[in-house]
């Protein structure tokens, strides 16, 4: 028969090959919410598996910054910032970063997913090359893989393999992009940042480094993990409103030039709309809170650092992390799905993370600490994890 592939069978046996792996993916509703609590299945579940980790999403500052802005300036930004979109708390929110993090400029995007996917096809194109770590989130991944530039992984974490492909690419292609991420999402564990801004300047290549999950959390004013001494020696500076700050959005904290630059060749800048009025003002009031409630993000630090140190030393389970991030690695897809079912039944919301998110062989649950848990929340989660395991 001269016809193509049958849609209907094609969705079926997809959908059965993922279920058999023990890879589907569904989605499971909240029902109610409240300071790292939800509601889901009919139950109160404490939350392991959100990114806001000072408990800002609910913090009356941001809901009232996002009434004022979105009074004042409407539901919608109504235009790309190209055309009628900018106006001049978008430019607020770039100054408030630039300041945080001690660069030239901040420019903002839509996401963090549109951030990494508009930045790095317009710094390089096919005749480059991008190194980007085999950990480096998905949204980097398209975002290389849009550029039609060469593309090579190298090993987590790995510099030596990292100088290896440097130093036999050189003089092979034009420009040369490293991407990395400042806190890896899902091993917790953080980047050997100074050996890294090392081999850019030894190699001349372009830095970007994502800091979604160290914003906010690491840094003596939340700035994130590239401290501003550091920072004007990265060309790319990503960080994300949606995780620590508690809303959505990303920024980028970058030289004058670079800024520039993007706004005049960043694709998904350009040509999609601004954030409302309501999200900048709920960031502009994150971002204050950074300097005026420290204590949030002193208080996710002691709570990881405890939970870590009970996990090594009290039940003999080893995790990469570094951070708030804490994942415990089973291995295979389903003993995973196991693991987050057991704890659900505990009264913990958590999720087991599978590839393609994790390299195959290493699922995990993924626990997030945040300022929002108590003491007595991670004893009762090390009971019953070591019921679980
Ligand atoms: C979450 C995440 C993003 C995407 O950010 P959003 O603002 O959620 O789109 C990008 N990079 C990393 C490392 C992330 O963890």
């Amino acid at each position: 028969m001269d016809s193509f592939e049958d849609v209907t069978d094609f969705i079926h046996s997809e959908l059965r090959f993922q279920d058999e792996a023990g890879l589907l993916r569904s989605l499971l509703p909240m029902e109610g919410l409240q300071r790292g609590v939800v509601k889901a299945k009919g139950k109160p579940l404490i939350d392991f598996s959100s990114n806001d980790y000072l408990g800002m999403a609910g913090h009356p500052a941001l809901i009232e910054g996002a009434k004022k802005a979105m009074q004042k300036w409407g539901a919608g930004a109504r235009a790309s910032r190209l055309m009628s979109g900018d106006m001049e708390i978008h430019h607020s929110l770039e100054s408030a970063i630039a300041v945080l993090k001690g660069t030239e400029e901040g420019l903002l995007f839509g996401s963090g997913y549109l951030a990494n996917i508009g930045i790095i096809p317009a710094l390089c194109g096919r005749n480059d090359v991008i190194y980007s770590d085999r950990l480096n989130h998905a949204s980097i991944v398209d975002g290389i893989l849009l550029s039609r530039a060469r593309f090579f992984r190298f090993r987590h974490n790995d510099l030596n393999h990292l100088e290896e492909l440097l130093k036999s690419h050189r003089s092979r292609y034009r420009r040369a992009l490293i991407v990395i991420e400042s806190l890896y999402s899902m091993n917790g564990d953080l980047a050997p940042v100074s050996e890294l801004l090392e081999l850019k300047r030894r190699y001349g290549t372009i830095l970007m480094i994502d800091e979604a999950h160290a914003t906010g959390v690491f840094g003596s004013k939340g700035e994130g993990i590239i401290g501003r001494t550091e920072a004007g020696a990265v060309d790319i500076i990503m960080g994300t409103f949606g995780k620590a700050l508690g809303g959505y959005g990303a920024f980028v904290a970058l030289s004058n030039q670079i800024k520039r630059f993007l706004l005049n060749r960043a694709r998904t800048l350009i040509f999609s709309t601004a954030l409302p009025p309501a999200v900048i003002g709920a960031n502009l009031a994150a971002v204050k809170l950074l300097e005026e409630e420290p204590e949030h993000r002193s208080r996710v630090c002691e709570l990881a650092t405890k939970f870590r140190k009970a996990l090594k030393e009290d039940m003999g389970i080893n995790t990469p992390s570094e951070s708030q991030i804490v994942p415990v690695i089973v291995g295979e897809s389903l003993d995973a799905l196991k693991l987050a079912e057991s704890l659900l039944d505990a009264g913990f919301f958590v999720r087991a993370i599978r590839p393609p998110t994790v390299p195959k062989g290493t699922a995990r649950i993924r626990l997030s600490l945040t300022a929002n848990h108590s003491s007595e929340d991670l004893s009762h989660l090390l009971e019953a994890l070591s019921s679980g395991i």
